[in-house]
């Protein structure tokens, strides 16, 4: 009976957590096992998705990291008492939510990244260390002493000053912040205050407050929902179908046929049927991207103004306490809208109702450093892990789809193999609108032969005739234009002049050509030299765009000793021809006061979000009329008066060593061509190539992306390229040379090891020097695996890297699904 009972063990440990430590363990995926132990305040509620200290290691450091699962008993086999203890919680109010944690698994897993890192990558800084948090101290009287008797007696015994007295008075029974308190009573120190709260006379609240201001989004203009047209129409109906469990559309709509206002009406539609409902928009780096941040605002209410629970909006673009500051709203419920880039896909929405990725096919979505992910395939995941694994729908929105996506939603022939497995079930749609809103035509476009423009005419020109003519009939006629140029700097060429010598000036420290870039604010006319074919260039000097490394023009070749020529294109070039062609325009290019006509935008002049700001604002009101620059300039740009486009050079990506060159050339050309004729004109299209006749130039010309997918596909699929395969690749890195391919080398024996175990029939390449081998010194190889589907791969990556001869550090990278190839 009773007598056999043993005495119950003290129990040190109330409860057991894995904690995922942030430093990155790749071999405990699951994380370690801390004991949690018993009668810690703050610690009695501690949940998956927490922040703790924890010891790690023989010298038990203690190091920061996620709890990831929490259990009441020790793990099989583990000795409980050798179990250490949580030392402590951080960030009492910022924890993420349980679906984030779970998904982190999923992607810990999938992009081969250690899990306690991926966790680290959901909290943005500024929420981990509290910027722009601060703690708000109130008073009142004590309650029941208010002018009591005992009250009284408590300040016969300790004589009650006047000043104490005042701030008696001034508290009150309401609650008084503590400066204004000390104010209201006058009271040049907090002495007295800190009397009465030590006498139990007056009561202390404080509050965790988040002073970061919310007006990254300005306050809306009131904005009306369009009448659709049947092709808008029918892609919300689709889309309002799909609520309560997850699908994924893909919205094919040329540029300027209302993607925009599908998505605005599609979520109108799910907060009226559901008010709580969550979404979550992302769109390619926001900072570039604020007239559509603006539509949402304006729809559905901005950050700041009274009573604003409208969109938050997350991206890189904001201070660290407006970050926090969104963050938090976010989190609380108070905003279920949430607007952000890439890492916005980790918003800590409570719930989730509706994913929509705008410009899915955006490369930017990928992370280019760990965790190597993509926000548009996060998203989709997270979409089909929302509401406790019911899913909810996702909307993919482009005029340029990424083939990946187009070949998984597109019904026939060309469907991937992955979408043909598994069959209707697969759960992806394509929505198409063909044409441009209320009648609008697509731009005409013309195609420039730079070859023979270069034959029929003298001297160095960037500018055609034919382009030159239309931008100054597009001013004369009070136009405005658009010219894209994907290089930046002045000139991409400094080349000894002697055809035999062929001397090219390249890096110190990469393999890459070095590239002249003209001193922005030095006053144009000052000049670095005269070359020998009396060339004016402009004061400057020779960046890599690798390495970021600067160095003055050398005078003469170092092997011949010719005077070196300076040539090719560059935005800053095409800006100081079109100035000399145009001498009425002026640049806008960092200049000061004035009337800018011409505004340069690419990562050269436009340094912070807010550059990039003024300048789009000063097209879009008209003071600039010819906007010059990258593909920055391509991105969802929506002015009406744009009535000419020039591509200066639709070639830059064509030779590109990777698969997607002809991907990406129809990408820039065709996002570039959709910001012409957005309003009654239709506009022109200006294309200036070396070969007009190459099949994907000729395509976007047609706007034909339909034509482009069926023959790319085509030769992708002969090719085994994703999206029909599909792809890991392996980066090594080291100083020296025979270490970096001894390195790959290994990793090489080891993947065709386990395939050969596991029979995963991923094919390996043989290792092999990327294509620019050498970057800030270090010399790189790599790999590529190629599978049948994502599974396979996944397989053996797992295996390889539970052995341990996989992992991801400064010498080692493992991208899965790769977006860029060199
Ligand atoms: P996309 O995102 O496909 O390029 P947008 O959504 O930006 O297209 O729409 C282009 C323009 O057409 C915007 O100015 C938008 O306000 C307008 N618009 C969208 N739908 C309609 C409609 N049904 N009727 C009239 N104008 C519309
Ligand atoms: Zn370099």
């Amino acid at each position: 009976g009773e007598d056999a009972t043993p005495p119950a063990p003290r129990l040190d440990a109330a409860f057991y957590v894995q904690v995922a430590v942030e430093r990155g363990v790749d071999a405990e995926p699951r994380g370690f096992t801390y004991a949690v132990p018993e009668g810690v305040p703050s610690l009695g509620d501690l949940g998956v998705g927490d922040r703790v200290t924890v010891p790690l290691g023989r010298g038990d450091k203690p190091v920061q990291g996620f709890v990831v699962a929490v259990s009441d008993d020790p793990p099989a086999g583990v000795e409980a008492a050798k179990i250490k203890p949580v030392r402590g919680r951080l960030g009492l109010a910022v924890k993420l939510p349980a679906d984030l944690v779970g998904l982190a698994g999923w992607m810990s897993r999938y992009y081969a990244c250690p899990i306690g890192m991926t966790l680290a990558t959901m909290l943005p800084a500024s929420v981990k260390h509290g910027t722009g948090v601060s703690v708000r101290r109130s008073y009142r009287a004590a309650e029941g002493k208010r002018g009591s008797g005992e009250a009284e007696k408590r300040g016969s015994q300790q004589k009650t000053t006047k000043l104490q007295r005042a701030i008696l008075e001034s508290a009150g029974a309401g609650w008084v912040e503590r400066k204004e308190l000390l104010e209201r009573a006058g009271a040049k120190t907090a002495g007295p205050l800190q009397k009465l709260l030590e006498a139990g006379r007056l009561e202390e609240r404080s509050e965790e407050v988040v002073t970061g201001n919310l007006d990254a989004v300005a306050p809306p203009e009131a904005d009306a929902a369009q009448r659709l047209e049947p092709a808008q129409r029918d892609a919300v109906n689709a889309i309002v179908s799909r609520f309560g469990s997850f699908h994924v559309d893909l919205l094919h709509g040329v540029t300027g046929s209302g993607k925009t206002e599908v998505y605005l009406q599609a979520i109108a539609k799910l907060r009226e049927l559901e008010p709580q409902a969550c979404v979550l928009v992302l769109v390619p780096e926001i900072a570039l991207t604020p007239q559509t941040v603006g539509r949402f605002a304006a729809r559905f209410g901005g950050s700041s103004g009274p009573g604003a629970a409208g969109v938050a909006v997350l991206h890189s673009g904001l201070t660290p306490g407006q970050r926090h500051a969104h963050w938090r709203r976010v989190s609380e419920g108070t905003s279920r809208i949430v607007i952000g880039a890439r890492s916005a896909v980790f918003a800590p929405l409570p719930r989730l109702d509706l994913v929509i990725v705008d410009e899915e096919h955006d490369t930017g979505y990928k992370q280019d450093q760990l965790p190597r992910y993509h926000g548009r395939d996060v998203a989709i995941k997270r979409a089909a892990m929302a509401a406790g694994g019911r899913g909810c729908p996702v909307v993919l929105g482009s005029a340029t789809p990424a083939l990946e996506s187009y070949a998984r939603a597109l019904p026939g022939k060309r469907r991937s193999e992955e979408a043909k497995k598994s069959g209707s079930q697969a759960g992806w749609s394509l929505l198409s609108l063909p044409d441009r809103v209320a009648g609008a035509k697509l731009p005409r476009v013309e195609v420039v032969d730079l070859a023979r423009e270069r034959r029929e005419r003298k001297g160095v020109h960037l500018l055609s005739r034919r382009l030159e003519a239309a931008i100054a009939e597009t001013l004369d006629g009070g136009g405005q234009v658009v010219l894209l140029l994907n290089r930046r700097g002045y000139a991409n060429y400094i080349a000894c002049p002697d055809a035999g010598c062929g001397w090219l000036l390249t890096c110190d420290h990469c393999d890459a050509l070095g590239v002249y870039h003209r001193h922005d604010h030095v006053p144009a006319g000052r000049t670095e030299r005269v070359s020998a074919s009396g060339f004016r260039l402009p004061k400057g000097n020779v960046r890599c765009h690798h390495c970021g490394a600067e160095r003055r023009l050398p005078t003469h070749c170092p092997d011949s000793g010719h005077k070196l020529s300076v040539f090719g294109m560059g935005t800053q070039r095409t800006e100081e021809e079109l100035i000399r062609k145009f001498p009425g325009l002026l640049s806008g290019g960092g200049s000061a006061a004035g009337a800018a006509s011409v505004t340069r935008m690419d990562a050269d002049a436009m340094r912070s979000a807010a550059d990039y700001q003024r300048a789009l604002a000063g097209f879009v009101s008209g003071e600039t009329e010819v906007l010059l620059g990258t593909q920055m300039i391509a991105k969802g740009l929506d002015v009406a008066n744009v009535r000419l486009v020039g591509v200066v050079s639709a070639d830059t990506a064509l030779n590109l060593p990777d698969f997607r060159a002809a991907e990406r050339t129809f990408q820039l050309i065709a996002q570039v061509a959709g910001r012409a004729g957005r309003g009654r004109d239709p506009g022109t299209v200006i294309v200036q190539t070396l070969v007009p006749e190459d099949a994907t130039i000729a395509s976007a010309t047609r706007h034909d992306y339909a034509g482009f997918a069926e023959r790319e596909l085509g030769i992708r699929e002969e090719a085994g390229l994703p999206p029909f395969t599909r792809m890991a690749r392996v980066v090594c890195r080291d100083l020296n040379r025979r270490k970096a391919e001894a390195a790959i080398g290994a990793v090489h024996a080891e993947l065709v090891a386990a395939d050969a175990a596991l029979g995963t029939g991923v094919a390996v390449t043989p290792p092999a020097p990327c294509a620019i081998e050498r970057v800030a010194d270090h010399f790189r190889f790599d790999l590529r695996m190629t599978g049948a589907d994502a599974g396979a791969i996944q397989k053996l990556l797992a295996a390889v890297r539970s052995a341990g001869h996989l992992t991801s550090n400064a010498a080692m990278a493992v991208d899965v699904d790769p977006v860029s190839m060199y």
